[in-house]
């Protein structure tokens, strides 16, 4: 009777980068995948070529309640938050090590649900997803509280200690432009301190997110502990936020979801996380090495085709290296390889969705009418599928909509300033509402120690981009958000402090 139901799956198969992907399609609630309660389904398209890969079942609000009542009977009867710390730990790498082995699958199934080029969806997209369960595994044995001294008269017969707990239900809301990897930096940490979790992923990329949930499964996750919901945002993600049941809302998206997330959960006083959109600043210097901020600065722009929250929204080079940088750029462009992200050798894969390529070419037109430079690209690519050019603008100037606004696309926004100015670059970089990531190129330490003290920011990168790390804390400042992913303190955004005070 104690026998454990076995794990029923319908896949979508198909054979592709020599091995049969299997993709579930359906939500997973308490264990099991089953159908949307009203039977409801969605197609996926792949972005490469705008075909279906899968007709996937959109969960219904009585899908949202079923997932939360089994989140919530998984953390009430303590299987998973009182299981021995060591244990839950364990469980955690078993799903780190299962995910390597799946490693080309999953990269695979990301690459076509999203367009990642599969090159960097088997290095950063799966790479760091499996990086940070086991990160997050680490801790689960050391989460710990702290003696505190109270009434400082001696003697003293008081003692106060606090204990960190899981805070209980978390819904997890994330986008498209990483979907495993965006669930990893959540739910790692989340998982780690003991709560259970509904997740939503972006309605556009659900794929691994279900694959992932076959892979808990398998792992020995308790039943409950995961669920995972494929739906809409304003259904799904609405009614996650504002249930009653739910005690924490981790989010990953655009700012104004970020606004709209904030409201719905204030209706139980919800703990919050918001990791919401940028418009990342990079200032290149004049004495810098400049190849290689040419081709970091590159990286800022168009790595994963600029669907990168961190992505350097805009570019301040000095004067005296202006057009020398621009030239450097628009030649290493023309060597990039644009096709089927599948391919091993292609650089550059198509945007994540339709309606996110329109948007783009939207923003790029609007670029031109407002009278800044379109150097390079700005179109569609001439084939199947969501791919456009990567793009350069120069001449921009700081009240246009370009400067201002986030792409999420391969544009490279470029502005001049004047040579040695640097408090008026400083002060330039900052006139932006987002405050998520900048950088700095310079041969000279003190410049960019100045610079990284007075950049509004939650990251400062000097002399590199997009390094990012599982044991450093990543989130922005003002329209940003707040909280942090990754690193020690993304921990606490999971948990909850005791103070326990005892007269002896
Ligand atoms: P989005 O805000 O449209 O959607 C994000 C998620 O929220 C999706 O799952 C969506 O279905 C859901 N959602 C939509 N409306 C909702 C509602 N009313 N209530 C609850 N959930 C709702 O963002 P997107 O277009 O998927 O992603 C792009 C944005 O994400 C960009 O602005 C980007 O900068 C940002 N982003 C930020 C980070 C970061 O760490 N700061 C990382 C990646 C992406």
């Amino acid at each position: 009777e104690d026998k454990e139901e076995e794990l029923v799956i319908d896949y979508v198969s198909k054979n592709m980068n020599n091995m049969t992907v299997n993709m579930p399609y359906q939500c997973f609630i308490n264990g099991k995948f089953i159908d949307a309660d009203d039977g409801k389904t969605y197609d996926t398209i792949n972005p490469a070529d705008g075909s279906v890969i899968a007709s996937v079942s959109s969960a219904s609000l009585a899908d949202v309640d079923k997932a939360v009542a089994a989140a919530k009977e998984a953390f009430e009867n303590g299987e998973w938050r009182r299981m021995n710390a060591r244990e839950r730990g364990r469980l955690m790498y078993r799903l780190a090590d299962l995910m390597e082995e799946h490693q080309e699958e999953l990269a695979t199934i990301e690459s076509i649900d999203s367009g990642a080029v599969y090159t960097l969806a088997l290095k950063t997209h799966i790479g760091m997803s499996v990086q940070t369960f086991r990160y997050f595994a680490g801790w689960c044995d050391k989460i710990q509280g702290a003696t505190i001294p109270i009434n400082q008269a001696r003697p003293n017969h008081n003692l106060t200690f606090t204990k960190k707990e899981p805070i209980g239900v978390c819904a997890i809301i994330i986008p498209w432009n990483y979907p495993l990897m965006m669930l990893a930096w959540k739910s790692a940490a989340c998982l780690a301190a003991g709560n259970t979790l509904v997740l939503k992923p972006a309605q556009v990329t659900p794929l691994t997110s279900l694959k992932f949930a076959e892979l808990s499964a398998k792992a020995g996750f308790p039943k409950g502990v995961i669920n995972i919901l494929p739906g809409s945002g304003g259904l799904v993600g609405q009614h996650l936020s504002e249930h009653p049941d739910v005690r924490k809302v981790g989010f990953t998206g655009s700012t104004p979801t970020g606004k709209q997330i904030m409201k719905s959960a204030a209706a139980n006083l919800k703990k919050v996380s918001l990791e919401l959109g940028g418009k990342s600043p990079l200032i290149i210097f004049s004495d810098c090495e400049l190849d290689r901020a040419v081709k970091m600065g590159m990286g800022a722009v168009y790595f994963n085709k600029g669907e990168n929250c961190i992505a350097a929204g805009r570019l301040f080079v000095e004067e005296s290296i202006h057009d020398e940088f621009v030239r450097k750029v628009v030649e290493e462009i023309k060597k990039m390889k644009i096709g089927d992200p599948l391919d091993r050798s292609t650089d550059h894969g198509p945007q994540n969705h339709k309606a996110h390529l329109e948007k783009l070419l939207q923003y790029c037109e609007t670029g031109v009418k407002e009278g800044a430079t379109l150097v390079y690209g700005g179109r569609q690519v001439c084939r199947p599928g969501f791919f456009m050019e990567p793009t350069v603008f120069t001449d921009v100037e700081d009240h246009m909509y370009i400067a201002q606004e986030e792409s999420f696309g391969p544009v490279m926004v470029i502005s001049k300033f004047k040579n040695g100015d640097i408090d008026g670059v400083l002060q330039r970089a900052n006139a932006t509402e987002y405050g998520l990531a900048s950088g700095v190129f310079t041969k000279d330490i003190n410049k960019a120690l100045y610079i990284s003290e007075k950049l509004e920011a939650g990251t400062v990168f000097i002399n590199t981009y997009n390094k990012t790390d599982v044991a450093a804390p990543f989130g922005g400042f003002k329209l940003s958000g707040f909280g942090k992913d990754l690193g020690e303190e993304a921990l606490h955004e999971y948990l909850r402090t005791k103070a326990i005070t005892v007269e002896y």
